[in-house]
């Protein structure tokens, strides 16, 4: 974490807080909740939560999540899918659909070289199948927020940007468009509320960055499930915070090197 970047980014912060006409780019926190896993009811539900506050979610998908062919790595992952009709129809609505690896496999327990073919045949699998998708802009979200120097690495030469376990879930906000190493933090497996409550009011408190939290389904499916009524709340609260902007990850970096 760059404290430099904090300083910053918070003087700008109580100038659009005192003025009130400064323009999105001002803002000094930005939240992204980050849904993995690519549940079709539970990502309906989300997108539907996220649009009643005029805002766009942030959601990650297994390529080959709706294949016959895919086996949950474990009970977390057992609630249907969606397929990429769904995805296109979800981005068509202006959310974002970001790779959550080809399978779920976790890449760190796996020979490197594999680990590349995953990444490709994750990677091309979008092009092929989510409309407008482009590598170069995407932001790859690692199973299990596992991964390795070596794997983020590669990643990065093709993609905007990784997100992965992080030392901290607040990172700097990005002032370039290098790509970029994202750390989020998850809670689970059961309900992460009450977690998400605190690492949000203590993120609100501080003097700003980007809060990155990954989350996956609703109600009771995937691992460390929110309630809907929690989410439908918090953004309810949160949309009037003036100084927070709520963003999926891709749109963040999209806007930060305009
Ligand atoms: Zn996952």
């Amino acid at each position: 974490m760059k404290r430099r970047t904090f300083i910053k980014t918070s003087i700008l912060g109580s100038f659009a807080i005192g003025l009130g006409n400064f323009s999105k780019k001002e803002k000094t926190h930005i939240l992204t909740l980050s849904f993995d896993d690519g549940f079709k009811d539970s990502f309906y539900k989300t997108a539907d939560i996220y649009e009643a506050h005029g805002l766009k979610a942030c959601l990650n998908v297994i390529a080959s999540g709706h294949l016959r062919s895919f086996q949950s790595p474990d009970k977390f992952i057992t609630a249907e899918r969606g397929d990429f009709n769904d995805w296109n129809a979800l981005k068509r609505r202006g959310h974002e659909i970001m790779p959550h690896t080809w399978d779920h496999t976790n890449l760190t327990l796996i020979s490197l070289e594999k680990a590349k073919e995953d990444i490709d045949k994750c990677l091309r699998y979008f092009e092929e199948n989510l409309n407008g998708f482009k590598t170069s802009d995407a932001v790859y979200n690692f199973a299990f927020n596992a991964s390795t120097p070596e794997l983020e690495q590669y990643a990065l030469s093709k993609v905007r940007a990784v997100r992965t376990q992080g030392d901290y879930a607040i990172n700097p906000i990005p002032s370039t468009s290098k790509p970029v190493r994202l750390g989020c933090w998850s809670h689970g497996p059961d309900n992460a509320d009450k977690w998400v409550e605190i690492q949000v009011n203590e993120f609100l408190a501080g003097t700003g960055g980007w809060l990155i939290l990954n989350l996956h389904g609703l109600d009771k499916v995937g691992w460390g499930p929110i309630t809907s009524q929690y989410l439908n709340d918090l953004l309810k609260r949160l949309v009037k915070i003036e100084y927070l902007d709520i963003l999926p990850a891709g749109e963040v970096l999209k806007r930060r090197s305009e």
